[in-house]
């Protein structure tokens, strides 16, 4: 009986997924016959080093993944910040057309690895893998672009598509608080667009991101008498202490079991004390004999929604108001990055690239628990436009020196990536 079941529910798959027309199996071929000269492009672009703030790095990654956009018949340019903002630019790949969906493709050319750090060049470790800097986060993402991309132009399909591929050149510094502009033209872009496909180290063929969590800092200042010691809890009130304290310890009562969200205090000082922006250090001083004058919490707030986001904010800040006697606390936010909210036109595409999975055999397609993923720059359009991360290539290790691609799944997720750019520009 079970394994009639199970018969019925593959025959049922089948049945769910387009099959392969003709156009679609020469894409599917081409892939294949390109893949040499994929995979030594990936090699080469793994040994420039681009660590975010190696800005020479960067551009020079760009100037190569730009030759190759050429090549397809995009327009590419290069966008510069402020030299303030110490950040290399990004390039921009456009093409223009009218038909089907305008796509937003999304991939980076930093890494986390400085030029500092000792730098091993790619090396093939078994059949299988291989191992160097960005090889999944983010050159191989960007690879599985360039790859789809290259295979469809081959056969003449990108003709009449729109298409903007933008790859960010410090997708690693983790969001950009207190500076808008670095991300000013990639939102502006995106919003002209329909769909915005991420390239970020992917999770295999089975899983695909529709949702990640986004991130907001949050600083608490106490302030309360100071003064000896034996007189806390009467005439000396509180102290800035027991005050922090008993925000943070409410913080985590209110919040603690909510669903998606979580909140961790990060750093804690108490006593007389300054703080450095810059550093990140706090100079504190402090006896035991003396009421603590100042405090110090400073920590982050993950959420899936917005609204999830807000709700927190104003039960944090209830919180905060409940003072202790003769202290007084404020909290203020920086929001870093938007959430990317699991709605259904982002389950929509997931079923979409599902019937691409099951077209190539490659199976059902699960959508990821959003709390396991870190935001990246799909997070900044995703409140203007649907889209889907995760795309790239799969692999373990990112953000180590272990960074490792699984070099046979590779031909699998570009025959994807194009099988479903393909089917989304018609
Ligand atoms: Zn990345």
């Amino acid at each position: 009986m079970k394994f009639i079941f199970l018969w019925l529910a593959l025959i049922n798959y089948e049945l769910t997924a387009q099959p392969l027309s003709k156009p679609e199996q020469d894409v599917m071929a081409t892939v294949k016959k390109q893949l040499p000269q994929t995979q030594a492009f990936l090699e080469e672009v793994v040994n420039i080093n681009s660590g975010t703030l190696n800005l020479d790095g960067v551009r020079q990654v760009g100037k190569l993944m730009a030759a190759e956009f050429d090549k397809l018949g995009f327009k590419t340019e290069w966008v510069s910040l402020p030299d303030s903002l110490n950040r290399a630019g990004h390039l921009v790949a456009t093409r223009q057309g009218t038909q089907g969906k305008k796509l937003f493709l999304i991939g980076h050319l930093d890494t986390v690895f400085e030029k500092s750090l000792p730098m091993d060049p790619f090396k093939r470790t078994t059949d299988s893998m291989a191992m160097g800097q960005g090889v999944i986060d983010d050159k191989g993402g960007d690879v599985v672009m360039l790859a789809a991309l290259k295979a469809l132009h081959t056969q003449k399909l990108l003709d009449n598509t729109s298409i903007t591929v933008y790859l960010t050149g410090d997708e690693e510094t983790g969001g950009t608080p207190g500076n808008p502009e670095g991300r000013r033209d990639f939102i502006e872009r995106a919003k002209r667009c329909d769909i915005a496909l991420g390239f970020e180290t992917g999770l295999g063929k089975s899983l695909i991101v529709t949702a990640k969590r986004g991130a907001t800092f949050w600083t608490l200042d106490v302030k309360a008498r100071s003064g000896h010691s034996s007189k806390i809890f009467a005439e000396m009130g509180y102290g800035a202490v027991y005050e922090a304290v008993r925000i943070v310890n409410e913080f985590r009562r209110a919040l603690g079991q909510e669903k998606n969200l979580t909140l961790n205090p990060g750093l804690f000082v108490g006593g007389a004390l300054q703080y450095d922006d810059k550093s990140a250090e706090a100079r504190v001083v402090g006896k035991g004999n003396i009421v603590a004058g100042s405090a110090l919490v400073q920590g982050n707030l993950r959420f899936l929604t917005n609204v999830q986001k807000e709700s927190a904010k104003a039960r944090m800040r209830e919180i905060v108001e409940k003072s202790l006697p003769l202290t007084k606390a404020s909290i203020s936010f920086t929001d870093l990055m938007p959430a990317m909210e699991p709605t259904a036109a982002n389950e929509d595409l997931r079923k979409q690239l599902e019937n691409v999975n099951l077209t190539l055999g490659l199976g059902p397609l699960v959508a990821v628990d959003p709390s396991i993923r870190g935001a990246s720059d799909i997070s900044y359009v995703a409140p203007y436009l649907s889209g889907l991360d995760g795309l790239g290539a799969p692999g373990k290790g990112e953000h180590s020196i272990e960074e490792t691609v699984y070099t046979k799944e590779l031909p699998q997720v570009i025959q994807r990536a194009a099988l479903f750019i393909y089917r989304l520009t018609r």
